[in-house]
């Protein structure tokens, strides 16, 4: 059979029930799992069979909606963590450990921003944070020898700037290391990382993925096609054994498709243990189910929502990259020709207390720290996500004080642009 559309990937893929099985993905709502003998369970521990035996490291709820998201991104292996945070940080950790180094774009979300450029050079990580407009040699300029990994996310949250994924995969393939995108704002239904050649890629599921604002959620994507035995030298965590796991080297083990998501598994889930829950994988699925029939309508009401307020007399800017003349408009219709996603920035010629007065009269659109939800909901980075940084870190963010973040939901687009008017009308 020929690979299936996206559409029924949401729907279906992850969970085959058998002859009289549940239809739906089963909550297996326990801890642990019950053998017949030591013997077989110490295989399990040794990694020598694989099945169940603790839900901190193995769920079969969560495995089937890992397999389904692996499906969706077009992946060899996934896994869930309890939120994006949890996956950003597994995922740069898993290759990149104390004295290493990693190039990330800086206009990320404050949350991953905050991880690396504080807590995890607590832990003796270095990053170099670069602009997603840099020119391939500024980027080549930001490597070091002990570089690890390039991070970005597919459309930045909220800058709402477009990766070239395509520049950065060279470059990071160039020095041998992986390329990590994190896609959570166009979601594998817009934007697919891997075929322009990411090597892994994260989720805040939180986001449209579950996409009712009901659960917190992370997940971690392995593309199978970085070779670590190629660049042994760099990541002796997954070429070398493993003193804490039996002495498996899991490059050598799980091949190329699960090497990344095995050691992930075995070695951070084990010990920092930042599982989803199965209720809350179970809701995630729900979500997925109808990812591919709400994106096109978050879309459109971006859309809509964009070219209203581009022509209203007090706004002084707006930022949609689903938008013609956008300065990322071409990249967008490059990466992600069906729609980037629900979230528009725009900001107010009356500066900060313009953007105030607006957000405190919308109806609608209520005041939340949260996008992708559909529900729409609207926040003022620089007073919210986005406090913790200065005037200087702010702009390296592509973030003004008078910006809005107003993330569309699914409503009728005339309510959502009238609601807009009269609020607009206060200014
Ligand atoms: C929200 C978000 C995160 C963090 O995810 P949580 O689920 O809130 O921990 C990471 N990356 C992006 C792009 C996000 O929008």
């Amino acid at each position: 059979m020929s690979e299936q559309g996206i559409g029924t990937k949401c729907v279906q893929a992850g969970y085959t029930p058998g002859n009289g099985e549940p239809r739906q993905i089963p909550i297996i709502q326990s801890t642990t799992f019950k053998y017949d003998t030591s013997e077989h369970m110490g295989k399990l521990f040794d990694l020598e069979e694989s099945g169940y035996f603790y839900t901190r490291l193995q769920n079969p709820t969560n495995d089937a909606v890992a397999a389904k998201i692996a499906a969706l991104e077009g992946g060899s292996a996934a896994m869930l963590t309890s939120s994006g945070q949890a996956a950003n940080f597994y995922a740069v950790f898993n290759i990149a450990t104390c004295g290493d180094h990693v190039v990330a774009s800086s206009t990320i979300y404050g949350g991953t921003y905050n991880l690396f450029h504080v807590t995890m050079r607590k832990m003796g990580v270095d990053f170099t944070f670069v602009s997603p407009d840099c020119t391939p040699e500024e980027l080549d300029a930001a490597f070091r020898p002990n570089t690890k990994a390039v991070f970005g996310e597919t459309i930045a949250n909220p800058a709402l700037t477009v990766l070239d994924i395509e520049k950065f995969a060279k470059a990071a393939h160039d020095h041998g290391v992986p390329l990590i995108v994190d896609n959570t704002f166009a979601t594998p239904v817009n934007c697919r990382p891997f075929m322009w050649g990411a090597d892994i890629v994260t989720h805040s599921t939180t986001k449209y993925m579950d996409g009712h604002g009901a659960g917190v959620g992370g997940a971690i994507v392995d593309s199978g096609k970085f070779d670590w035995m190629a660049h042994r030298d760099k990541f002796p965590g997954l070429t070398t054994p493993d003193d804490s796991y039996h002495g498996v080297t899991y490059a050598e083990k799980f091949g190329l498709g699960g090497a990344f998501i095995t050691k992930c598994t075995a070695q951070l889930m084990r010990d920092f243990g930042s599982i989803q829950s199965p209720q809350n994988a179970f809701i995630l699925n729900l979500g997925l189910e109808s990812l591919h029939v709400r994106m096109p309508r978050h879309c459109a009401n971006g859309l809509a929502v964009a070219k209203y307020l581009k022509d209203h007399p007090k706004i002084g800017f707006v930022i949609y990259p689903g938008l013609e003349g956008d300065k990322y408009h071409e990249l967008a219709r490059k990466y992600m020709p069906g729609g980037t996603c629900g979230v528009v920035s725009f900001g107010f010629k009356g500066g900060r207390p313009a953007a105030e007065t607006f957000m405190k009269h919308l109806r609608l659109g209520a005041i939340e720290t949260h996008v992708a939800d559909a529900r729409t909901c609207c926040l003022h980075p620089a007073s919210a996500t986005h406090r913790q940084m200065n005037d200087q870190e702010l702009v390296a963010a592509g973030i003004t004080p008078d910006l809005v973040r107003m993330s569309c939901g699914l409503e009728d687009p005339e309510d959502l642009i009238a609601d807009i008017e009269q609020a607009l009308e206060k200014v």
